[in-house]
């Protein structure tokens, strides 16, 4: 044991430093724990949930829904004209205005509602017993919020285009994902940079 390693409070007892050392390596496992809770968790690129935590969410919620027979909605946010921003200004760039565009979505959300990466560059948030109404405003909030990322010099605003879905419980979850997949789909084909709620 080199002495000098200790903590000074230790002492040159070798019964408290036992019990420091116990506690030291009582403690990795935890740690490590958390780490890889994170790494199974977090969508590497951009810090959201990824697309694992979503399923597990929606599961969730819509069992939590069925019992009290509530409505849960369903926001899907696609980023405009992506492929011509990484082809203009490169993958890198590209990554980056997805790290953007996470935050900001995060930042127009209310306490406790989730944002998640859902794929490449789609993001989704999950709003439990909430309906079409509170779907759309929220939805509007990211819009607005995705828009005021600066873009590059001489470069266009980024722009999103949303689907929002609410399901009645009574539906498979999965159902939700379409019908919000359809709208976003809406959105797109009536010009983009727009909200489209399922009807
Ligand atoms: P639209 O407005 O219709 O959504 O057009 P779009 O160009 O955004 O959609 P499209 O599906 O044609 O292209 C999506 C692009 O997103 C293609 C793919 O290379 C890019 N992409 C997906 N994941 C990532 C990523 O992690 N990083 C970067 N930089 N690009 C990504
Ligand atoms: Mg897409
Ligand atoms: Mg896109």
């Amino acid at each position: 044991v080199d002495w000098a390693d200790t903590p000074s409070c230790y002492g040159k007892n070798t019964q408290h430093f036992a019990h420091y050392l116990r506690a030291l390596v009582a403690e990795v496992p935890a740690v490590r724990r958390a780490a890889l809770s994170r790494i199974a968790s977090e969508d590497v690129l951009t810090g959201v949930a990824n697309r694992r935590q979503f399923g597990i969410a929606l599961q969730q919620s819509w069992r939590a829904a069925q019992d009290g027979a509530r409505a849960i909605t369903l926001v899907l946010i696609d980023v405009d004209h992506f492929k011509r921003y990484n082809d203009r200004y490169g993958h890198p760039a590209g990554d980056e205005l997805l790290r953007q565009v996470g935050d900001a979505i995060r930042a127009s959300l209310r306490m406790g509602d989730v944002a998640y990466r859902f794929g490449g560059e789609e993001f989704s948030v999950l709003l439990p017993d909430a309906d079409a109404t509170i779907g759309h405003a929220v939805a509007e909030r990211v819009r607005a919020g995705v828009s005021a990322i600066l873009p590059p010099p001489g470069g266009t605003a980024v722009t999103v285009s949303v689907g929002v879905s609410s399901a009645a419980v009574a539906q498979p979850p999965d159902a939700i994902v379409t019908a919000a997949d359809q709208a976003l789909y809406s959105a797109k084909r009536a010009g983009r940079d727009r909200v489209v709620v399922a009807s």
